[in-house]
């Protein structure tokens, strides 16, 4: 069977032929024949990355959403075996009734375990766990024309390092076994507070973060002058009584895509202004589900439908500890001068727990993700801008998010790359690997 398939932000435009794979038995025979039809491919999971890392310079996908099965579970260890399409929210589903959570979650449950692995992504906690990759004990690597490989630690090291972060180059992730996190329930404990700017988010951080399991802040990047840097932080930890309960998903859904974007500066200013006041001065206590906290955006089935038929691009960079405040002032002055800017502006301070992946995004410091509606003008100028600020404090993109970095940025970001580039299955070939290193 095949599917049409795309990124998250809708660009670049270049859709994907996804070539479904439905068994792990018949895997290696269909990794070989897309393979001599079309010349290279690339694992997909489930579309969630908004660039192009998720897409094959060929154009066909080997499309891994169908491999979804549970194949062991042990809930006295909190280890598990599942196949690298399942979805995270899938897994949490069987997970929580039986009293364990992922120990590391990105911002969507609708990523599969086998893209989790290939970003390394990270989460709310990574000041305390650090990234996917660390919770990965081994997984079953499918490179072309070989026998499948288990890699860990101990079990082909380096194949293990380099697909951790790896963006699908190295190999289709069939199966992989999980260390889950014990929990007490199924719900979240957190607190909301609004800060006047960048410098009070920062004591915030400095002093909160390792207070709690989670932490993570959101800026109204448009705002200027004496309200620069304004936004709400938030921490949350599993809460230690309550209830069990798992979450249905969201019914709402954007049913078709508008001809133009409708996040415009204007409605912008005014969404960020409200929703910054509409948080209390001083720390205030919820109880939220895990769904609302983690997954708020999940809720709203095809949301990244509202920017249109150009889509958009999310520019997530990440600045080391020592120059971070800096940067940050100087990009969010750059972002608001520019009045281009989005409502989902994420601010995280990223710890220095080391992730086993080679190529893995998160350096201890700080990371700032903001969504852009596409048009030309963000490349052509605004982009330019940020990078340089980037590169300048010695930080870097994420390429999960990516669909505009030069080569040369990536180059000097990520010196791994090379170790990446010899262990890559020369069958395998993104748009994004084809865009940096060649
Ligand atoms: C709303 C939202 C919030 C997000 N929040 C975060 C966040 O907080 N932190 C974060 O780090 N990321 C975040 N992301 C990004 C997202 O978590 C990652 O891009 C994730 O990797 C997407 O997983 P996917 O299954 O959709 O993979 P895809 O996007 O389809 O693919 C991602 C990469 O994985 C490779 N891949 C997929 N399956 C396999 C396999 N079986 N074997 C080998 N390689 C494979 C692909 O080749 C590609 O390189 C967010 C995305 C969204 C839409």
């Amino acid at each position: 069977m095949k599917t049409s398939l795309g990124s998250w932000g809708n660009y670049p435009p270049f859709p994907q032929q996804g070539h479904d794979c439905m068994w792990r038995d018949g895997l290696p025979e269909h990794m070989e024949r897309v393979i001599l039809d079309h010349g290279n491919s690339l694992p997909f999971g489930n579309g969630r990355s908004y660039g192009d890392s998720c897409l094959a310079s060929s154009d066909h996908v080997l499309h891994m959403r169908f491999l979804d099965r549970f194949i062991h579970a042990d809930w006295q260890t909190g280890v598990i075996r599942v196949e690298a399409g399942i979805m995270l929210a899938d897994i949490l589903k069987v997970a929580i009734p039986n009293g364990w959570f992922l120990a590391v979650t990105p911002g969507t449950g609708f990523a599969t375990v086998g893209g989790a692995i290939a970003n390394d992504v990270h989460g709310k906690n990574h000041h305390l766990r650090g990234t996917f990759g660390n919770h990965v004990l081994r997984f079953s690597l499918l490179r072309h024309g070989e026998q499948a490989l288990t890699c860990s630690v101990s079990e082909n090291p380096g194949l293990f390092a380099a697909s951790i972060g790896g963006l699908g180059l190295t190999g289709v992730i069939q199966w992989a076994d999980l260390q889950l996190m014990p929990i007490r329930n199924s719900q979240i404990d957190s607190t909301v507070v609004r800060f006047a700017s960048l410098e009070e988010f920062f004591v915030l951080a400095n002093e909160q973060d390792h207070q709690h399991e989670y932490s993570v802040a959101w800026i109204d990047c448009l705002a200027r002058g004496r309200n620069k840097g304004r936004g709400v932080y938030i921490t949350g930890d599993h809460a230690r009584y309550g209830s069990w309960q798992v979450e249905r998903p969201g019914r709402l859904s954007v049913p078709l895509t508008p001809p133009f974007s409708l996040i415009n500066t204007l409605s912008l200013r005014a969404f960020n202004a409200c929703y910054w006041r509409a948080h209390p001065t001083m720390p205030q206590a919820r109880r939220s589900s895990h769904g609302a906290f983690f997954y708020p955006l999940d809720r709203i089935r095809h949301w990244n439908r509202i920017y249109g038929h150009r889509g958009f691009q999310q520019y997530q960079c990440v600045i080391p500890k020592a120059h971070a405040q800096a940067a940050m002032a100087e990009l969010l002055d750059t972002i608001a001068e520019s009045g281009q800017g989005s409502f989902l502006a994420v601010l995280k301070q990223c710890g220095d727990i080391a992730s086993p992946g080679l190529l893995s995004f998160p350096i201890p410091g700080t990371s700032l993700a903001l969504d852009f509606p596409h048009d030309d003008e963000l490349t052509g100028s605004l982009f330019p801008r940020l990078d340089a600020i980037v590169h300048g404090a010695g930080g870097r993109l994420y390429p999960a998010k990516d669909a505009h970095m030069s080569g040369n940025d990536f180059r000097r970001a990520y010196p791994a790359w090379e170790r990446l580039e010899a262990l890559r299955d020369p069958f395998l070939m993104s748009r994004f690997w084809k865009r940096v290193t060649l």
